[in-house]
């Protein structure tokens, strides 16, 4: 008989942050711990969302037993929508982690059919091989656990994000004494957050935060706006408890946040007391100093409420002086310079503005360096994988690991792709798969390669050329000059010398060719005539798209 082995490969998640998801395999059973998405960095032009390639699962459907999602943050649930039409296995998690998803699914049209289970925060379930404990953490998202998955070479443990705050808002803290007790059983392999191992110290207590809103809902003169993600249950009920509180109503404001209340409330992770919530129907005639907005648009995206606010989008709530606006969030890297136009705008009306870096506004969900070697003690893993986060996360959490007296040999940096085997003895990295990216833009999945976006790149940064070259039919000739039409590379007027001197290179390098049938021929050579002259005259290098016209 063979020994059995336990072999994980992160799809995503690791030396990056986002679109977590990561396969464990054991004796012919897979399971799947989330399967999320990642906002797209600048480089790539025009991509809406980037989600995990999942090629490897493709032929292995029928060993897949399911997808378990710790929390219903988008890097966790957000690429379901895409892959559960390919992948059709149950995916379970907590009841508002469901309602979550659902509100996704439903986005998307990709409901029906679609197998939710919902598991208590602290249920179990058998899939295969793998019998896995949930058990609640505490992070920015109520009904987050973390895993205890019982693998046929011993017990792993999944922190989900997490971190310690002992007076969550609501949720539960993080179940330490559970963690304890099976640190004195013996745990094969810890998995743990690493989003903020560059903190040192412990992560502020969302009544922080709560203590900030009290204040403003208090003191503002005028109406309160405050934007955060519509998935920050926790954020949400602050404002709402803060503003019953000043006897202000709330408006919720935006598709997404009224769809993500609703959810809440229906099942009971909300509550507001009565007559709070209010309609916009209600608002005309309302005393502003009674008047609480809450709203999506804290990254500063485009299309959202916060944002059509502040430039005039939506009449009747276009933010005004003597507004209070609140960024009850952090950028997410990569949204920095919208966040900062949003902010500008906003200043530019009038409004009192709080963000991150001038009240306490925020405080993330994830633990800091403290809680997360506390958790290193409590669990004593024999191995240690850092998951979630850069490069440079992993690395300072796995020193952080070798501080409490894991040994540097027993942890395990890893990237996307990686395959790593654990029997009960050992651990090693075996081989790697791919797993890129895979990019959604509009409607479609997966068909924005790296060509298209190196071509976007080009394009945003020279602009293009199209060169029309006629040609007779019968004899092959050329029939005229070429005509040149540019955008975003020079302006057209002021260059026009330069466009008619290229215009008559390219007649004499086409007439010197001869017969011109040869497309794909006359086509480099175009491009390389091209390429060359501009650079010389503009040290730039545009896309150049020679089209041939048939007369
Ligand atoms: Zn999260
Ligand atoms: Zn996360």
């Amino acid at each position: 008989m063979t020994k059995p082995k336990l072999k994980i490969i992160p799809l995503g998640g690791l030396s990056e942050i986002g679109k977590n998801m990561m396969v464990m395999e054991s004796e012919g059973d897979i399971i799947i711990i989330d399967a999320g998405l990642m906002f797209p960095s600048e480089e790539m032009f025009g991509v809406d969302l980037v989600i995990p390639d999942i090629n490897y699962l493709l032929d292995k459907r029928e060993k897949i037993r399911g997808i378990i999602i710790t929390h219903g943050h988008e890097d966790h649930i957000g690429a379901l929508r895409y892959l559960l039409p390919q992948l059709d296995v149950p995916v379970y998690s907590t009841k508002l982690t469901q309602g979550l998803i659902s509100v996704k699914l439903k986005e998307r049209k990709a409901l029906a059919g679609a197998k939710l289970r919902v598991v208590p925060s602290n249920g179990r379930v058998t899939l295969g091989k793998f019998r896995i404990d949930f058990f609640p953490v505490c992070h920015s998202m109520p009904d987050s656990v973390g895993l205890i998955i019982h693998t046929p070479v011993g017990i792993v443990v999944h922190s989900g994000d997490f971190k310690l705050d002992y007076t969550p808002v609501n949720g539960r803290p993080t179940d330490l004494s559970r963690l304890a007790q099976l640190g004195a059983q013996g745990v094969l392999l810890l998995l743990s957050d690493s989003t903020y191992a560059e903190l040192p110290g412990y992560t502020p207590s969302e009544r922080v935060v709560g203590e900030t809103l009290d204040r403003v809902m208090a003191d503002a003169p005028g109406r309160v706006i405050v934007a955060t993600f519509s998935s920050l249950v926790s954020r949400i009920q602050q404002v709402i408890d803060a503003a019953a509180k000043y006897q202000r109503r709330v408006f919720i404001v935006g598709r997404s946040m009224s769809d993500t209340v609703r959810m809440a409330l229906e099942l009971g992770y909300l509550t507001a007391p009565e007559g709070v919530l209010a309609q916009l129907g209600e608002l005309r005639g309302m005393p502003h100093n009674r008047i609480v907005f809450i709203a999506t648009g804290s990254q500063g995206e485009p299309t959202s409420a916060l944002v059509r606010m502040a430039s005039r989008g939506y009449r009747q709530l276009h933010v005004q002086r003597g507004d209070t606006v609140i960024l009850s969030a952090t950028p997410i890297p990569g949204n920095e310079a919208l966040v900062n136009r949003t902010l500008d705008n906003l200043f530019k009306r009038g409004a009192q503005v709080l963000y991150d870096k001038v009240a306490q506004v925020h405080v993330h969900g994830h633990g800091s360096q403290e809680e997360l070697k506390l958790l290193l003690n409590l669990v004593k893993p024999k191995f240690f994988l850092p998951i979630h986060g850069e490069y440079r996360h992993l690395s300072l959490h796995a020193k952080l690991a070798e501080s409490v007296g894991i040994p540097k040999s027993n942890t395990f940096i890893l990237e996307d792709g990686d395959v790593i085997e654990f029997s009960p003895q050992s651990g090693k990295i075996t081989g790697k798969i791919s797993a890129g990216n895979v990019y959604v833009d509009g409607l479609s999945v997966g068909d924005i390669g790296r060509v298209v976006l190196r071509d976007r790149k080009m394009l945003s940064r020279d602009g293009m050329v199209v060169v029309i070259i006629a040609v007779n039919r019968q004899t092959g000739g050329l029939v005229g000059r070429p005509d040149i039409v540019s955008r975003g590379f020079v302006d057209t007027r002021e260059s026009k010398d330069m466009i008619e001197e290229s215009r008559d290179l390219l007649v004499q390098t086409l007439n010197r060719g001869g017969h011109l049938a040869e497309w794909g021929f006359v086509n480099a050579k175009v491009r390389e005539v091209l390429n060359n002259f501009y650079y010389e005259q503009t040290k730039r290098r545009p896309m150049i798209l020679p089209v041939m016209v048939k007369v």
